[in-house]
Parts: C-alpha cells; structure tokens; sequence
C-alpha cells in the first residue's frame, strides 16, 4: 500500500522551502557542522525511501498526533517525504482485514530492511491479553514484526519505559519494548509526547549515517538526551542566584524567576526541550511558565510525581551544591557510548516471558 492516498495528500502540500527548513532544523538538532548539511540533504531526498512499519500498542496517539499536529507542518509531512510509511493504524486509508494485509505483506516484502517504529507500552500481564489488535495480542505482534525490522524506534516514554501504564502498580504489566525485544538495534525517544524534531534527527541520522545514533545507558540518542534540562535552561541564572517563583501566579513566576520550588524536574530530567523547543511559536513549557515534568526519563508517573512539589535532594544554592542531581547526571551518561549495540545483544523477551523458545 505504498504512497497511499491519505499520505499522498500530506507529502504533496509540502514546499521545498518547508523540506529544506525542516532538514536544517533536524541538522541543528543532530549539532551537525554545516559542511554535513548537504549530504542530509541529500540522504533526506533520495528516491530510495525506507519503508517505515508504525505499530500502536497501549497508549493515547499523542505521539503521532504531536508529530502530525497542524502546528508542525513541516515536520510532519517532511517526515511522510522522506519515508515510505507502509502501515499507520491512525493515517493509513485500508481498515479491516486489508490493513492487516498490508501489516503481513509490508513485513514479508522488506524483512530485513524496514524501520520498526512502536508507540505505546505493551501489556504483558495475562498473555498479553489487555491490548489486542486484530485478535492478536502486542506481545504476539511484536513478536512477530520486531525481529524482522532493521532497527526499532521506540517513540514516546510509553514505548520505551512503559510510560503511564507501568506506573505503579502496573496492573496490566506494561513493559516498553527493550524490555521484550533484543537482536535488532533499538533506540528509545521518549518524552511525553516527545519533540518531533528529535524524531525527524533519528531518522534522518538513520538515513544518512546508516546507523541509529549514539545513545546513553537508557537507550536513548546523544544529541537529544545528552544534557540535563537544568544546565541549559534559560532560568538557571535565576536559580543560581536563588531567584525562585513560590508559587504559580507570584511576583517570582510572573518575572520569570526559577520553576524548582514549584516542582521543576529540570534538576534531573535529561532532554533538550529548550533548545528544540516546541510547536512553530517556539516554547517549551518552562517558557511559558511551567515546570518541567520529568517526562523523558523512566518510570516519571512514579519518581516525578507531584509534579508541583520541589525535587526532595536538590539543594537551593546558599545552602550548598546541588549534589544529587549532578550525581543523578552522571549515573545517566556514564555509560553514554553503549549506544543501540546494547539492545542488539540478545533474543525476543516474549519467549523469556512465556519460557519458550518461539523465534
Ligand atoms: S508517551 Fe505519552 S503521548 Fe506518547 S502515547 Fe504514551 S501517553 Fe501518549
Ligand atoms: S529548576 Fe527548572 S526552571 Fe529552574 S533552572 Fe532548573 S530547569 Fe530551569
């Protein structure tokens, strides 16, 4: 079902003044020296387009939707531009037993070849029961899919940790893929919904490195996840000089003073929100008055939670270093260059699950 028509119409609204914006953006994201601009270009625009196999498990689409948005066009369409998106349960046209015609022979025609992209966490209590598309389980269907994939994107912090469903107590025993997929390179972009120019740079460093990037000991690319929010975020002279909003609507958060005692995450979330920043108006949400919430890193439902009260171990500065969190920092990144080859080690986690051997 390549090219189908509802992907057609998105690709062909897409200028050439938007593909090119949307290529520079992901270049800067990816901190590519301009001299490398072109061969992005060039990877970005080859009649070559990896077919891109989109798999929904247990989630809400807010990840798709935040890439798809009216707001991002560019993006959106940049992306549709530059991959062939095989199968899509929330864009593509076919429904029905077609759609899952167009799942099985995409699989079988690009085994090898594709690029696996899941969004969602998938359900592993009773057999996998609580998500079923099709009559089949997630557990069943990336099973089936994962292993035959060229690598895997984890999109959102649902299909990398878990997200919302894993928070405690888990009653469906939601797991991210890591958890149940090995032996094909995997690389986790999470965030809740996550920056879609984070996205667009792991595709486009896919297409023309042939590679996924270099990630931290969570999975998740360098160039994304690289830096605490806190070391780069444009109240952190505020909080240096212990200039903090006390509470929403105060003198403080209407100077834009530091979010911490508000209950900013930044301290020990690790993303790069303020300088991709979000939608074409170009905020993130501490710009905008609003602490970060932590949503990048794992289990966040669990450790980030209230999202309004201050981090419990950040010292506020005069009364000392901020040493949990630059400790927090250095557990992340210790093991920065283990990158995808750590998930490319082993064999699918289904048959661990169920003890059986099946691939
Ligand atoms: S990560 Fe968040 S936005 Fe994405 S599917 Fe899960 S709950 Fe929705
Ligand atoms: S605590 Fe939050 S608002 Fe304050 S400097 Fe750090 S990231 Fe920015």
């Amino acid at each position: 079902m390549e090219d189908q028509a509802g992907n057609m119409e998105l690709i062909s609204g897409l200028s050439r003044r938007g593909f090119l914006k949307g290529c520079t953006l992901a270049a800067a994201a990816l901190g590519l020296s301009e001299a490398m601009i072109p061969k992005l270009l060039e990877a970005a625009e080859s009649a070559q387009r990896p077919t891109v196999i989109w798999l929904h498990f247990q989630e809400c689409t807010g990840c798709t939707e935040s890439l798809l948005r009216g707001s991002h066009p560019d993006i959106g369409r940049l992306l549709l531009d530059v991959i062939s998106l095989d199968y899509h349960e929330t864009v593509m046209v076919p429904s029905g037993h077609q759609a899952e015609k167009s799942l099985h022979d995409s699989v079988e025609k690009n085994k090898g070849k594709f690029v696996l992209v899941v969004e969602g966490a998938i359900p592993t209590a009773d057999n996998g029961n609580f998500c079923k598309i099709a009559g089949r389980t997630a557990m069943d269907i990336l099973a089936e899919v994962g292993p035959k994939a060229a690598a895997v994107i984890s999109l959102g912090t649902c299909a990398a940790f878990g997200g919302i469903q894993a928070a405690d107590p888990n009653p469906t025993g939601a797991k991210g893929v890591q958890d149940l997929l090995s032996g094909v390179p995997i690389v986790n972009i999470p965030g809740c919904p996550p920056n879609p120019v984070t996205f667009l740079g792991t595709v486009l460093h896919y297409l023309t490195f042939k590679r996924l990037p270099n990630c931290d000991n969570l999975g998740r690319p360098l160039f994304a996840y690289g830096r605490r929010i806190h070391d780069h975020c444009e109240r952190r002279a505020h909080f240096d000089e212990g200039r903090f909003a006390e509470e929403f609507g105060d003198y403080g958060h209407k100077n834009g003073y530091c979010l911490y005692k508000v209950g900013c995450k930044g301290p020990e979330t690790f993303s790069n929100c303020p300088a991709a920043r979000f939608n074409d108006v170009d905020v993130w949400p501490v710009s905008v008055g609003h602490g970060c919430i932590g949503c990048t890193e794992p289990n966040f439902w669990d450790s980030m939670t209230p999202f309004y009260e201050r981090l419990p171990h950040v010292k506020i500065p005069g009364t000392g270093i901020i040493a949990d969190a630059d400790s927090a920092g250095k557990k992340i990144l210790g093991v920065a260059a283990a990158g995808a080859a750590i998930h490319a080690a082993v064999g699918i986690g289904k048959a661990k699950l169920k003890g059986k051997d099946k691939e």
